[in-house]
């Protein structure tokens, strides 16, 4: 069975999930500082390769499709006068810390799901008018940081984010929809094509099309046993989610592509840096093996902690580490994280939550040698791929590296012990990466 009736039964009466999602982001962060770009069009380019990864309303209006490669659009963007943006990292690292910042403001249970997207727990938000509240959201994002946001509003987290997809496109909805009542439901579920559905993916969404499912209304009404027996649990799980039935609390989701997070919420707080230092370790020990399984690299990883949102001393902070060379080695990954977190670590602080984010994910076969890199990629590829060989063999954390830290009873472990620790070869336990 995909889920455990018992907690399903229980989130289905009470979760209420809002995505809060900035729109057009890197042409946003740029736009905060250089307001002439406000009302035409903007794209920013991706790192290595020359594509467009972000457009504004302006250019996505003149026909530019997200990851086009720049030289195909050369004659439209002079007579159009598009303005052309390498990506700053530095920049939208900043400014995403400002919104999620913000966003803290709004509930106890954040989840940076990635640079610019966020789950807010609202379940304790029931009894309020929540497109008021999402309204308050949005308004309040963008007078502190100058970021346009949408919030999407919703019972299960794949129910906000098809909210956060009509919040943005419709001209009525104007950035927050609420999509907690069934009302307007169906018609909503008609309205979102089935690639769209959050964690269909390409290959699935080939198929279902195929078989007569077009949108995410066919998919939540189609047979439970066709779509288990093609999709596994996975699919399952959303069809549940689609029926309102909640399959992924806070810190939990469907396998994706763009971008690979791993958080924890800790049951007893953390004061102390080595224990946060062995945390996120362990967290980017988990995300690296992630990156080798689809053979990927990062460039980008992002490192937040966050203390007891209840305490007076609140306290959030994030670091944004541009890496020299896309990688996914583990040794290399915990040194940036490790270094991350010394600067934003503050004393005293009683530490809830820490996490990981690893961005700007490209091909492993397509990373740029750097001049002045110092690592043996060859070398650390095969030691990698030794490390993933044997903890394949010997379960998942045979091998692991020594910043990870030893002791049986590590507090920032305790949370996670709840879990099961299978969680690479486990179905229902994969989804705490993402
Ligand atoms: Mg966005």
């Amino acid at each position: 069975m995909s889920c455990d009736y018992g907690k399903i039964g229980k989130h289905f009466m009470s979760s209420v999930f809002a995505l809060v999602d900035c729109n057009n982001f890197y042409v946003s962060c740029e736009r905060v500082f250089n307001p002439k770009l406000v009302g035409r069009p903007v794209i920013v380019l991706s790192n290595n390769d020359g594509c467009a990864v972000a457009r504004s309303n302006e250019a996505k209006a003149l026909g530019i499709k997200m990851a086009v490669p720049v030289f195909q659009i050369k004659d439209l963007i002079k007579h159009n006068k598009v303005q052309v943006y390498s990506s700053n990292y530095a920049l939208y690292g900043d400014m995403s810390q400002r919104v999620m910042q913000t966003l803290t403001q709004f509930t106890p249970d954040l989840e940076i799901y990635s640079i610019d997207e966020a789950f807010l727990d609202l379940a304790g938000c029931k009894r309020i008018n929540l497109t008021e509240y999402g309204r308050n959201i949005k308004t309040t994002v963008e007078k502190w940081t100058g970021i346009p946001v949408s919030v999407g509003i919703a019972g299960t987290k794949t129910l906000a984010k098809i909210a956060n997809h009509l919040a943005k496109k419709s001209k009525k909805a104007n950035g927050v929809l609420d999509l907690t009542t069934a009302k307007y439901m169906d018609q909503a579920l008609a309205a979102v094509a089935v690639g769209e559905v959050w964690g269909v993916g390409r290959k699935y969404a080939g198929f279902l099309k195929a078989n007569g499912i077009d949108n995410a209304l066919q998919l939540r009404d189609a047979d439970d046993n066709f779509i288990k027996k093609k999709m596994g649990i996975v699919g399952l799980r959303l069809l549940n989610e689609l029926r309102g039935i909640s399959c992924y609390p806070i810190e939990q989701s469907p396998p994706r592509r763009k971008s690979v997070t791993v958080s924890r919420t800790f049951k007893k707080a953390i004061a102390s840096l080595d224990e946060l230092l062995e945390a996120v370790a362990a967290y980017v020990s988990t995300g690296a093996e992630k990156l080798r399984q689809e053979n990927s690299v990062a460039g980008v990883l992002i490192v937040y902690v966050m203390t007891n949102r209840f305490k007076d001393d609140y306290y959030y902070n994030s670091v944004t580490l541009k890496l020299p060379v896309q990688t996914n080695d583990t040794s290399e990954l915990i040194g940036y994280a490790r270094e991350g977190l010394r600067g934003i670590y503050k004393k005293g602080g009683q530490y809830k939550k820490t996490g990981i984010l690893l961005h700007d994910l490209g091909p492993e076969t397509l990373v740029q040698a750097n001049f002045f890199d110092t690592v043996d990629r060859n070398r650390s590829k095969k030691l990698m791929q030794a490390v993933d060989a044997i903890n394949c063999e010997m379960g998942s954390g045979a091998i692991k590296y020594g910043a990870v830290g030893v002791g049986r009873n590590q507090s920032w472990k305790t949370a996670f012990n709840q879990r099961s620790r299978s969680y690479t070869t486990h179905w229902d336990h994969l989804l705490e990466v993402t």
